[in-house]
């Protein structure tokens, strides 16, 4: 297999003729202006998939941008777009990395970049909510609550320069009490694909007083529908703010061997789900602790994936362990360094288990990444990944649902390194974990230059997809490539779920205009699209 970058050529959308297409961008310079629209070149750069794993680094090209700076906009885009049925794929910040980007599903589709929409509405702070525009990052909420002196936290993703709508729709999560973005969210604006603009639940009372405040509303609960599907454009979301605590204690403990991975998720779940531990710990394998610390060649430079003696010897010059826990603990300082103590009781039987552990005040800022995503600012850190094999780094994620329960873990875990060494590819994860669940995360590192790698690496995710299905796991989220491949196994009863799914897509936009293809969700217009790979 050749490593040579094929030269970029437009892709348009199947079926979709030149003057066709011509037509449309026409008309969309005429909604938001010609500089608000690319065309090709260098301003379509960022908007193909820099992870794309796959020996082509075009795969899933976009034949256009646009970045409206409204919601009136929005609506005359998808005029035009139900009038010339070209299809648009929506991105917030387009930052959904090793997932595919701001790519579209289908190729050829025009991605409608909401970055401009980037104004902080409101925030309360006695009722601890913000609400937002689509373009607004974790940083920006978290800077502009310190301009105001607000005494909030927002929860920031690994990488803090993502939008809280993208993240939320796409189910991130983060480390402090907040992690679950999904379960914080209340409150939505929606663009249908017909152009009807709703507010969901209490946001549909005029002059409504409750909008980030009780999701339900009265009547049925949409805010859900449109995580991780494409039946509609948000344009305004409320989410809950974690009011800042007092002080907090943020801890790590370094576990020696691999196998103690069991009793330490069946350790967690028990104070998770007493209360002790109210935040996303997270379990921390060794390659991905060291990888924050130092570069692999240190220890290892040769092909395949590192051997165990240069595990154990990175372990012992860097000083972590098989497993790092990394909790959090947050309220008064008489109940934080209570629980700091149960903690360490609740782990102390374990051979060989190391304790470390700070408390901070309010407005303490911890330093290194990890430390500061769980006291609520947002940092880039997470990125020192790229670096781990050298070269031009980049990774596609393997996210599978895990009970929380040490023989789960255990067992994915046994899976997915073999399957990985297999591949020439190191085990670099780890699980965050929720109370009775965790979310297991596993990286395939590569260098971009080196495509033959790229396209291993999207082969063995195929091939853990396929080892996941089989005992039984799913995964709760996927690459641009794999999303049919994740939807279908998602098959109980013939796949009446996605039947659902395509059933509502076909009632809400039935010229197929929305992000055809995301998460395996096809509009009858472009169900022949199924099945890239
Ligand atoms: P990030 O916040 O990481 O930059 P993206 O903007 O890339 O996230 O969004 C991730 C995914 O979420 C997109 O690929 C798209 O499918 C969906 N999405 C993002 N923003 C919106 C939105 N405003 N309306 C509907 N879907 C969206």
């Amino acid at each position: 297999m050749s490593d040579a970058v094929p030269p970029v050529v437009r892709t348009l959308p199947p079926g979709i003729d030149e003057a066709r297409f011509a037509r449309a961008l026409a008309a969309f310079e005429g909604i938001v202006g010609a500089p608000n629209v690319c065309r090709g070149g260098a301003s379509l750069e960022p908007y193909f998939d820099p992870f794309v794993p796959l020996a082509d680094p075009h795969a899933f090209a976009p034949s256009a941008a646009i970045l409206p700076a409204n919601v009136e906009e929005i609506r005359a885009i998808l005029r035009v777009a139900n009038e010339t049925r070209v299809p648009i794929w929506t991105v917030s910040t387009g930052r959904n990395f090793a997932y595919g980007g701001a790519a579209p599903r289908l190729a050829g589709s025009i991605v409608l970049d909401l970055q401009r929409m980037n104004r902080i509405l409101e925030v309360d702070e006695r009722l601890a909510w913000a609400r937002v525009e689509p373009g607004v990052s974790y940083f920006d909420l978290h800077a502009h609550l310190r301009e105001q002196r607000l005494r909030l936290w927002v929860d920031p993703p690994a990488a803090g320069w993502g939008s809280i709508v993208g993240n939320t729709l796409e189910r991130g999560f983060g480390t402090t009490a907040y992690g679950d973005h999904a379960a914080a969210q209340c409150g939505m604006e929606v663009v249908l694909a017909n152009g009807d603009v709703v507010r969901t639940g209490m946001g549909a009372i005029e002059n409504g007083t409750a909008w980030q405040l009780y999701k339900p509303g009265y009547g049925p609960s949409f805010d859900a529908l449109f995580a991780q599907s494409n039946y509609g454009i948000v344009t305004k979301m409320g989410l809950w703010l974690m009011p800042a605590p007092q002080a907090f204690v943020i801890g790590e403990i370094h576990f020696a061997r691999e196998d103690d991975l069991a009793v330490i998720v069946d350790t967690l779940r028990a104070l998770q789900l007493d209360g002790t531990i109210r935040q996303h710990a997270v379990i921390e394998g060794a390659i991905r602790r060291a990888a924050s610390l130092a570069p692999r060649s240190r220890w290892y430079e040769g092909e395949g994936a590192m051997p165990e003696a240069a595990v154990a010897a990175m372990q012992r010059d860097l000083g972590v362990g098989r497993w790092n826990l990394h909790y959090a603990l947050y309220g008064a300082p008489e109940v934080i360094d209570a629980q700091r103590r149960i903690v360490e009781r609740a782990f102390a039987g374990v051979p060989d288990a190391r304790f470390a552990a700070r408390r901070y005040a309010e407005g303490e800022e911890p330093q290194g990444g990890a430390d500061r995503n769980l006291a609520g600012i947002p940092a880039m850190t997470a990125f020192r990944m790229l670096d781990w094999r050298g070269g031009n780094g980049a990774h596609v994620d393997f996210s599978p649902l895990c009970p929380a329960d040490g023989r789960d873990a255990l067992r994915q875990y046994a899976l997915v390194k073999a399957r990985a060494a297999e591949y020439g590819f190191d085990y670099y994860g780890g699980f965050t974990a929720a109370g009775r669940h965790l979310h297991h995360v596993f990286a395939a590192i590569f260098a971009r230059e080196r495509r033959a790698d790229a396209e291993r690496a999207g082969d063995l995710l195929r091939a853990l997809m396929s080892d996941a299905g089989a005992a039984g796991y799913g995964v709760y989220r996927s690459h641009l490539i794999y999303m049919d491949y994740a939807a279908a196994q998602y098959g109980y009863n013939d796949g009446a779920l996605l039947r659902l799914a395509q059933t509502v897509k076909d009632a809400l936009d039935p010229q197929g205009v929305l992000a055809p293809g995301k998460q395996g969700i096809w509009p009858s217009a472009w169900r022949a699209e199924r099945g890239y790979t």
